[in-house]
């Protein structure tokens, strides 16, 4: 049986840190670091993530400020608002909670969002910034993961790094994340075009995980010995639970787990640092560390 990666202890020592953090900026006479979040609607889903996000403020000492608009908002009131943020020298940095509603355009409002203040590092100024190694706003989920290798001591130097998605919060930032100097990693990114994935997969020193089918990566695709990041959180049916539901990954643990070096279990994997990288950015915006 590998090691059992524990995203939960990880984000906690990086809470920690930016708590400690918070309290010199304030003892320096600082402003605390203030996040707003914008919710469109009632999706419940994206209900309780902003829920968390309110939260995890608290806990580390941030202002937190929630910004709400029924499912009918006009695109133009939403950019009327973002401007606003854009200019509020109260807050360092906020998130419009995906999705937006069929009849806003979302990549109009992601533009919109002051590229200083994206946290959630979705503005193509990040993502362009992030491609040619400038310091940029990196999303959350990447920013977890290889925040999780290194404080693991996870090699990465030279390996075969499999990514199996592409989408543009998780697959193709982390492909771009994992092949920097920094990392090291040699990237494949895999897609549902892919052809024999599976003997691809099984050629990962590191496999990860990011299509959204739950127990897809079943133990012939992974090689003896590869590290397993788990990126999928589908909820499934569950008799164990009060809910009745459960959150799965995109890994067959059970049977893949005794076959690696390192995995990460879901949950209680890379959710709680895609969590907590949130925090970290908001730090970052508000300590000037990425434009200065
Ligand atoms: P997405 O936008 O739906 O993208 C899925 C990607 O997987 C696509 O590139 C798709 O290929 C590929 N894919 C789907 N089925 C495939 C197959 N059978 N073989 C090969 N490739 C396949 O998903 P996402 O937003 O990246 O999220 C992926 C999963 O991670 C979901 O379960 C989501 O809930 C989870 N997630 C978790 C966290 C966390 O914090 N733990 C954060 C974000 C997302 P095509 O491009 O060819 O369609």
């Amino acid at each position: 049986m590998g090691q059992i990666i524990d995203g939960r202890a990880v984000a906690g020592e990086v809470k920690a840190e930016i708590r400690t953090g918070v309290e010199s900026i304030l003892s320096s006479g600082g402003r605390r670091p203030h996040l707003a979040a914008v919710l469109v609607g009632h999706d419940g889903g994206s209900e309780t993530y902003v829920a968390y996000k309110i939260k995890d403020c608290s806990e580390v000492g941030f202002r937190s400020t929630l910004v709400r608009f029924e499912d009918n908002v006009r695109e133009e009131t939403l950019i009327e608002k973002i401007r606003e943020l854009n200019a509020d020298d109260e807050l360092d940095g906020f998130i419009v909670q995906l999705p937006l509603p069929g009849h806003i355009q979302e990549q109009r409002i992601i533009e919109a969002i002051d590229p200083k203040k994206d946290v959630d590092g979705f503005h193509p100024l990040n993502v362009g910034r992030t491609v040619i190694g400038l310091p940029s706003f990196v999303s959350a989920t990447p920013f977890g993961i290889i925040e999780l290798l290194k404080r693991y001591q996870i090699e990465t130097s030279g390996k075969h790094c499999v990514i199996v998605g592409r989408s543009n919060i998780v697959g193709r930032p982390l492909s771009i994340l994992m092949s920097q100097k920094s990392v090291n990693a040699t990237v494949t990114v895999a897609h549902s075009r892919t052809r024999d994935l599976e003997g691809l997969c099984a050629s990962a020193d590191i496999l990860v995980a990011a299509l959204g089918s739950p127990g897809f990566i079943r133990s012939p695709m992974v090689k003896e010995g590869a590290v397993v990041i788990d990126v999928g959180t589908s909820r499934v049916p569950s008799k164990e639970t009060r809910s009745g539901f459960r959150l799965r990954g995109d890994v067959a643990y059970e049977e893949v787990a005794p076959k690696c070096s390192s995995i990460t279990p879901v949950p209680g994997g890379v959710g709680p640092m895609t969590r907590v990288s949130l925090l970290s950015n908001t730090l970052l915006a508000a300590k000037g560390n990425i434009y200065g």
